[in-house]
């Protein structure tokens, strides 16, 4: 299946969620300008798949936000590294975000019966667990390539080694790069299991 083939799937799956999970998103208590799950209790991973599809819209937007973005997604990096929550290079100063038709799977799973505040999203088990399988249906569909934080999967997006990698279906997680591996990426595809001697 190409790229493009791929990203009608996903859009696909995310409409399977959004009604799997339409009875639990019903009490919610989310409304536009509350973001603490993109400040400081969210954790936005993503796979290569999404990424694709976020630098497109980022490449789509004024020269100056973009040249912002990348700003702020290099601080969101830094940031990771010292293992503190980043706030979403996407998030505007309304607490709107930017990408939001293209958000990536991570953002739209998230709902909470309570306001998160610093405690974190309140939702209930058959709404996680539907999430949960919906997340690996997306790795499965995204098989080329790897998850991790957004901010490193767009960097790794822009080596051109890896990207050829992963469009030609050759990324392993002996591909991945080491300092990508050490921030918690991983490959979609499990490693192959080794041969008994
Ligand atoms: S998940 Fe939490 S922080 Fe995010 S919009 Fe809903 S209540 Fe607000
Ligand atoms: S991509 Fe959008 S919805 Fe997701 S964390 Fe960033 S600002 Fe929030």
């Amino acid at each position: 299946m190409n790229i493009e083939a791929k990203k009608s799937r996903l859009f696909a799956l995310y409409d399977k969620y959004a009604e799997l999970a339409r009875p639990f998103f019903a009490s919610a208590v989310c409304e536009k300008g509350c973001a603490d799950c993109c400040t400081s209790v969210g954790r936005v991973d993503i796979v290569t798949l999404e990424g694709m599809i976020i630098l497109k819209q980022l490449k789509s937007l004024d020269a100056a936000v973009q040249k912002e973005v990348q700003k702020r997604l290099k601080q969101n990096r830094k940031t990771k590294r010292e293992s503190k929550f980043a706030r979403c290079a996407f998030l505007l100063a309304d607490n709107s975000c930017m990408i939001y038709p293209v958000r990536p799977f991570s953002c739209r799973r998230l709902y909470s019966i309570q306001r998160c505040g610093t405690t974190g999203p309140t939702v209930h088990r058959q709404a996680w667990e539907a999430a949960e399988q919906v997340q690996l249906a997306i790795r499965q569909l995204d098989s080329s390539g790897c998850m991790g934080h957004m901010s490193y999967i767009l960097q790794l997006l822009s080596d051109a080694r890896f990207l050829k990698f992963y469009v030609t279906d050759q990324l392993s997680p002996q591909n991945i790069p080491n300092f990508a591996a050490n921030l918690g990426i991983s490959a979609n595809r499990p490693a192959r299991p080794l041969t008994p001697p």
